[in-house]
């Protein structure tokens, strides 16, 4: 197929994605107003579902339940997260390379409430206690009669010696705006220093990690700075600019399929990112990285290889898998216990079709809560439900200005329609009108006056002076 053959398949997608968002917001926009619920009437429900999470798995499982139990007035459906809003992180990069306010990839739970009848408590799990059936909060102790645990993962950085101490990593809107403040430090101090060889070292950024979010990270690092940040130094316009990513497995993105691992490399590469394959991070210090094959001097260290379950998760007296994710069994519940389902990156289920892991995305947490809002329904009612199937849409990853790779079934795309289908996707995905808008408004008006190169501090002080960092 042709470039522009391509573009078209990428703008019909993006049509019928937009064209299906439309409807929904018809029927959305004739939602009934939302009724608030109270500690005593969730006690007293008939059937009490708690959902530990309001992200990608716990949003689809409270949504496919509304759906299902509509006519179920004894039924109560509560969602429990730290915050009231939930994070779409495929946007993250969006943010990080200059040209989306961080508040627009942000939705307010709330913003799904109307006319639906789950309910929301913003409150820190504390506890998950299977045996009495009860969650504790910080705002108070939850039974249960089924349980959802959709509560996600943390990046981990391996315990290597100066690795933690002299990485960053890049997770949440707050690390996507240090990350462009990094970069703007790191070029200052280029600017400021007298020595070629300190200069090299602040000039090379270094990404430990070679799956998505690593290469997703070195893609956007090299664009932010040959997009926005490098135009204002121009006298730094011929130094030795670096930016490597590092990945211990034999190809780059291991969990895709080999085409989509092999465009990702060409991809980078074409866009001047060095990738390392093979090569292991052993440690680092202030002014070096080193790896299996050598060192690198770079002051500038990224973790983005290995994620965990959260620690009520991991110190849960269950099955967990290595990284302290839950072992969940077909129907994606916790053996023994078929009132307690878990999903998204805290489940660890097995994809029958390959024999692997089902992968820690915002993909397969959304399909599974979609799965588990069915099961829970069916098994109120009485009816028994078919097991759980992964069914992968396709791999997508933005790789820089114009470009990208997305496969989908047997197609795979690169270049400027990878790039194209990457932005409708997300644009059509993200759950709220009003954010899609202005993320619209945001990529058109950097396309037009440049990329967001201000450093935004995010320090806030106390009353007694004690400094915290956002
Ligand atoms: C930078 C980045 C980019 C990514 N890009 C993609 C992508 O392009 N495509 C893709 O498919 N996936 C992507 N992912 C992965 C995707 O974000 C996760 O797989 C997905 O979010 C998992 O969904 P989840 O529901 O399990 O967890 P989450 O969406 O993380 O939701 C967990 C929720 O639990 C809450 N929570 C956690 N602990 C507690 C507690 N103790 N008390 C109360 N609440 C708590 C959190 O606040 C959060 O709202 C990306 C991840 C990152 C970090």
């Amino acid at each position: 197929m042709t470039g522009k053959g391509l573009a078209i398949v990428g703008l019909g997608i993006a049509a019928a994605a937009v064209g299906r968002r439309l409807l929904a917001a018809s029927v959305s926009m004739r939602r009934l107003p939302h009724e608030s619920e109270t500690e005593e009437s969730y006690h007293s429900a008939g059937t009490r579902i708690l959902i530990l999470g309001a992200g990608f798995g716990g949003i689809a499982t409270a949504l496919e339940l509304d759906k299902r139990l509509e006519a179920r007035t004894d039924t109560s459906i509560l969602v429990v997260d730290k915050d009231n809003s939930t994070l779409f992180t495929p946007l993250l990069w969006t943010v990080a390379d200059g040209r989306s306010n961080p508040s627009n990839i942000v939705v307010p739970v709330r913003a799904f409430q109307r006319g639906r009848r789950f309910h929301l408590l913003q409150a820190e799990v504390e506890k998950i206690d299977l045996d009495s059936r009860q969650v504790h909060t910080s705002a108070g102790t939850r039974p249960y009669d089924y349980l959802v645990i959709a509560l996600g993962s943390v990046t981990t950085v391996p315990d290597l010696p100066g690795v933690r101490e002299h990485s960053l990593i890049f997770q949440s809107p707050a690390d996507a705006l240090q990350l462009r403040n990094h970069l703007i430090d790191a070029l200052e101090a280029a600017h400021n220093s007298q020595d070629p060889k300190e200069d090299a070292e602040w000039l090379t950024f270094v990404v430990g990690g070679g799956g998505d979010t690593g290469v997703e990270l070195a893609a956007t690092i090299s664009d932010y700075l040959s997009s926005g940040l490098l135009s204002q130094y121009p006298w730094l316009e011929d130094a030795p600019v670096r930016v490597v990513v590092a990945g211990r497995a034999d190809r780059l993105v291991p969990m895709s399929d080999p085409k989509s691992s092999e465009a990702v490399r060409r991809e980078l590469e074409e866009s001047g990112v060095e990738v390392l394959t093979g090569v292991s991070i052993e440690s680092a210090t202030e002014r070096s990285v080193r790896t299996s094959k050598g060192d690198i001097p770079a002051r500038t260290l990224f973790w983005a290889a290995g994620t965990a379950a959260p620690s009520v998760v991991s110190d849960l007296p269950v099955e967990h898998a290595r990284n302290g994710s839950l072992i969940v069994d077909d129907h994606l519940r916790l053996p023994g216990r078929p009132e307690v389902y878990a999903v998204g990156d805290s489940a660890w289920s097995v994809d029958p079709r390959t024999g692997m892991g089902v992968p820690p995305t915002a993909q397969a947490a959304e399909h599974e809560g979609r799965y588990v809002g069915r099961a829970i329904a069916a098994a109120i009612n009485g009816i028994p439900t078919k097991p759980f199937r992964f069914r992968p849409l396709g791999h997508m990853a933005l790789l820089g200005r114009g470009t990208g790779v997305a496969q989908v079934g047997p197609l795979t795309l690169t270049g400027p329609p990878a790039w194209l289908m990457w932005h409708s996707y997300y644009l059509s995905h993200i759950p709220s009108w009003r954010n899609r808008i202005r993320l619209l408004l945001d990529w058109l008006l950097a396309g037009l006056t440049g990329r967001e190169t201000s450093q935004l501090r995010l320090e806030t002080r106390s009353g007694s002076g004690e400094t915290t960092r956002l």
